[in-house]
């Protein structure tokens, strides 16, 4: 399961400071990773990772109870092969990393029980990890991105924009009223014929492959389904700058729904090529377009926007994460459609964490758990369950085991 990119950053025998080894079962996939920090201020190694997915393609969907049981049945053989490989036996990891939440409760409490037993059986202290905050730091296994800073998160559980001030400072700017974008996704491509799983992905394949043609005003295409979606939250009777900015992408899935009741009879290869490219279009313009009255509502140019607060001033780097982030289109009108430069008066620096480190993998979770133990001091213990609903800006809200010197020297072994 080892892609080419990041075989690349296999280190097998590094010269060892601590080992961390990540759990990560918040949905349907079940992940081990183990990373090796070498210096303080270095950037932690990725040693290796495991990830295998449930197949849910017949299921049509994420059954929670059935991802529990996969998750029982798969994480522990993960770790199991992770020890026998890099000898845990004689070498135990220093620091055990698990994901507390947000995600579906059974999944989650698979990993943390196992890694509750690891933590006892080797005497390590645990870290209760947020998964968002693996999504938002992921970046930083290769590059510095600097605070404060934007995060657009869109899988297939969340989408949202949030703004970072610090490793523990989060405050979330856009969130979904409905559904995710990819969960949204997934539903319309299964409703136009799709078949399988991650289908928005499989929706992106198919329109590279079969692009529906660009509108100029010399070929106007005429559409062959009367499927016609528009930007959500715009006109008349909405205000251009809300005091709450949302995403909605149920209303998507909706119009297609009654379309196609419209047409009882099976859609053809036209009509399919055009709707996948509508759809697909109109969800990442509604994204782009919430994004934009952020920037305008929080950035420094009160000529757009009279009551303009300055709180993205001194933003310029905006990480793109989560499974649909790997899609290119969406890369493309992000790079090319934001009003960054009018609103905050220069351009942005984008990170796309590299597309096995998008979708859901226990890289992040280590990498977050290194900066939760590191930077904000904080850890977990053997009364940890899982937080199945946990907004990142309340990450600092729980009741966390302060990390002393004497735990963090234990751990760190810097000097050693
Ligand atoms: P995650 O929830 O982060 O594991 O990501 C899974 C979601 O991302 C699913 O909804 C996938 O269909 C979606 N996804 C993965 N790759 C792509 C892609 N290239 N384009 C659009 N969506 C994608
Ligand atoms: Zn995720």
């Amino acid at each position: 399961m080892l892609t080419s990119r990041l075989s690349l950053r296999l280190v097998r025998h590094a010269r060892r400071s601590y080992r961390v080894l990540a759990l990560e079962s918040s949905c349907d996939d079940s992940c081990v990773a183990l990373l090796e920090k070498q210096t303080p201020a270095g950037r932690p190694i990725v040693v290796d990772h495991y990830k295998s997915t449930l197949s849910s393609a017949a299921a049509g969907g994420i059954i929670p109870t059935a991802a529990q049981v996969f998750h029982n049945y798969t994480i522990g053989g993960l770790v199991d092969k992770m020890a026998t490989t890099y000898n845990f036996d004689q070498n135990p990891p220093d620091l055990i990393c698990v994901t507390k939440g947000p995600g579906m409760a059974g999944s989650l409490t698979a990993s943390i029980q196992l890694a509750k037993g690891l933590a006892l059986a080797w005497k390590v202290p645990l870290v209760g990890v947020h998964h968002m905050l693996g999504h938002l730091l992921t970046p930083q296994l290769d590059v510095d991105v600097k605070y404060p800073f934007l995060s657009l998160l869109c899988s297939g559980g969340h989408t949202m924009l949030v703004y970072s001030k610090s490793v523990g400072h989060h405050e979330v700017i856009i969130n979904t009223m409905d559904i995710a974008v990819g969960d949204s996704l997934d539903k319309c491509a299964r409703e136009i014929g799709f078949y399988g799983n991650q289908l928005a992905r499989e929706m992106e394949k198919y329109i590279r492959n079969n692009p529906w043609p660009a509108e100029t005003t010399a070929t106007v295409t005429e559409p062959p389904i009367d499927l016609a979606l528009g930007l959500p939250m715009k006109g008349p009777k909405y205000l251009r700058f809300p005091d709450k900015i949302e995403f909605t992408f149920a209303s998507f899935l909706s119009r297609v729904q009654t379309t196609l009741k419209r047409h009882p009879d099976a859609i053809d290869e036209k009509q399919r090529q055009y709707m996948a490219h509508h759809i697909q279009n109109m969800a990442f313009d509604h994204i782009i377009d919430r994004i934009n009255v952020a920037l305008m509502i929080h950035g420094t140019n009160k000529k757009l926007c009279p009551t303009a607060d300055g709180k993205f001033d001194g933003v310029i780097d905006i990480v793109c994460s989560g499974g649909v982030a790997a899609n290119k289109s969406l890369r493309h009108k992000l790079s090319h459609n934001l009003k960054f430069r009018e609103t905050l008066g220069h351009e942005p620096t984008f990170h796309f964490p590299p597309l096995d480190l998008c979708t859901d993998n226990a890289i992040m979770i280590g990498l977050a758990g290194i900066g939760q133990f590191e930077k904000l001091r904080i850890m977990s213990d053997m009364s940890m369950v899982a937080r199945p609903k946990w907004p990142i800006n309340e990450l600092m809200d729980e009741s966390w085991v302060h990390v002393d010197d004497a735990t963090y020297d234990k751990v760190t072994k810097y000097n050693s």
